[in-house]
């Protein structure tokens, strides 16, 4: 049996059974998993882990499952790649980048979130999964739940890129299209959850789902040596992958997987919907929702349900926050390809254009080191490049045509 003893409520800290629900009935705080640490420490040592394959399960004891993983078994365990090639353009000493690119089924870190929730869902005895998702979440509910042999209803924004439409669509779930933002979207599902016995892996199961985020953390503690980053920086939608690395690193520590722990954690978001960087840079203690409008879609949530959680977290360790234009995530996005070969969905975009600011203005120490989390694949959303990549050079199919063309290039 696993070692989740509880949910409980993140404001009032009353305990609630391990069931599908989400919310404190007293104070409408949300819930989350509980562990008993001082069990999972005599059995989740580093030599136990090491022993284990490379899949985000090795860390399982830390999440909140009762049984066997059942969803997402090679998911996972994604490179950390040395990144000095970036490192000395931005003038850092240590760089990583956690390659969320690859590794998974489809292609993003949502992969690490739903195979959490679809075994839950599964112990749970559903037969229904659903999501509303901003684009990566619908493609990896409707991978995986096929796989797992869920019936799948996933809502999206009706605006959402058709590659993103078409990457979910391949699967056959039931996909529906919501003539709305996503915030719209999500209400219309908090609606439906509450009539349909669905799972749905993002509202009733959020807070088993939202722990899988936490495997993306120790992965990077893992990849270190067991050993803290000095700064993490994470994209953030709904912010909860932010608080659930921060939750990672602490839950390492407390069970002695790493020894010291002082990293700052940096929340990136698009100025074009950017509610908690924008509330962490004007010290502000509530969020304000704002209408999304940039090319970042798998960010673009206005109103982020743990928005206040994930400013608490970058206040608590000394970080900071940083939104990014457009033209920046463009920007990034070919840095990033051109120096790392790592091609990098607009989420990525924003992360790096992030870092890179917080770094010039001195809140990223450059003697330290930086983790940067590029958490969806850049063939997800070639739209955003269209107009903005280098030059293509047509030539005739003879060698004088290609000559020519190299004498105006150069080498
Ligand atoms: C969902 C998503 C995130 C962040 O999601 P949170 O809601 O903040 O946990 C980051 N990057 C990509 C590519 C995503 O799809």
């Amino acid at each position: 049996m696993g070692f989740t003893k509880a949910l409980k409520c993140r404001e009032c800290s009353r305990e609630y059974p391990v069931e599908p629900i989400y919310v404190c009935e007293f104070c409408f705080g949300p819930l989350e998993a509980v562990y008993d640490y001082d069990g999972i420490k005599k059995v989740l040592t580093r030599e136990t882990i090491a022993a284990r394959p490379r899949t985000l399960w090795r860390y399982k004891e830390l999440l909140p499952i009762g049984g066997e993983p059942q969803v997402g078994l090679d998911s996972g365990f994604s490179p950390l790649i040395k990144a000095d090639n970036l490192a000395r353009i931005l003038g850092v000493k240590e760089l990583y980048i956690k390659d969320d690119t690859v590794m998974h089924p489809t292609l993003s870190f949502k992969d690490r979130v739903v195979s959490v929730a679809l075994t839950k869902a599964k112990e749970f005895g559903f037969d229904t999964v659903a999501c509303a998702s901003t684009g990566n979440l619908a493609h990896s509910v409707s991978a995986l739940g096929a796989r797992a042999g869920l019936k799948r209803f996933v809502f999206i924004p009706a605006s959402l890129e058709k590659s993103k439409i078409t990457a979910s669509v391949v699967y056959e779930p039931n996909l529906i299209a919501v003539d709305g933002n996503y915030d719209d979207v999500n209400r219309l599902c908090s609606e439906i959850a509450n009539k349909h016995r669905w799972a749905f892996v993002n509202i009733n199961i959020r807070p088993f789902y939202a722990e899988g985020s936490k495997t993306m953390g120790f992965e990077i503690l893992d990849q270190l040596g067991w050993q803290a980053p000095d700064h993490v920086v994470v994209p953030c939608a709904s912010g909860s992958l932010l608080t659930k690395v921060w939750k990672s690193f602490k839950e390492a520590h407390k069970i002695g997987l790493i020894n010291d722990l002082h990293t700052k954690v940096y929340a990136a978001q698009a100025t074009g919907c950017s509610p908690i960087a924008a509330a962490i840079k004007s010290g502000a203690d509530v969020i304000r929702p704002v209408k999304p409008d940039t090319i970042a879609k798998s960010l673009a949530i206005g109103n982020p349900a743990d928005g206040y959680y994930a400013t608490a977290v970058v206040r608590e360790t000394g970080g900071y926050g940083e939104h990014v234009s457009d033209a920046e995530i463009i920007d990034a996005i070919k840095l990033l390809a051109a120096t790392e070969g790592i091609f990098a969905e607009t989420a990525g975009g924003v992360t790096l254009a992030a870092a890179r600011r917080l770094i010039e203005a001195g809140k990223i120490d450059k003697n330290g080191s930086t983790v940067i989390c590029i958490t969806g694949n850049g063939l997800k959303t070639q739209e955003a490049l269209a107009g903005h990549t280098g030059e293509v050079h047509h030539i005739k199919p003879n060698l004088a045509s290609f000559e020519d063309v190299l004498a105006r290039i150069g080498r």
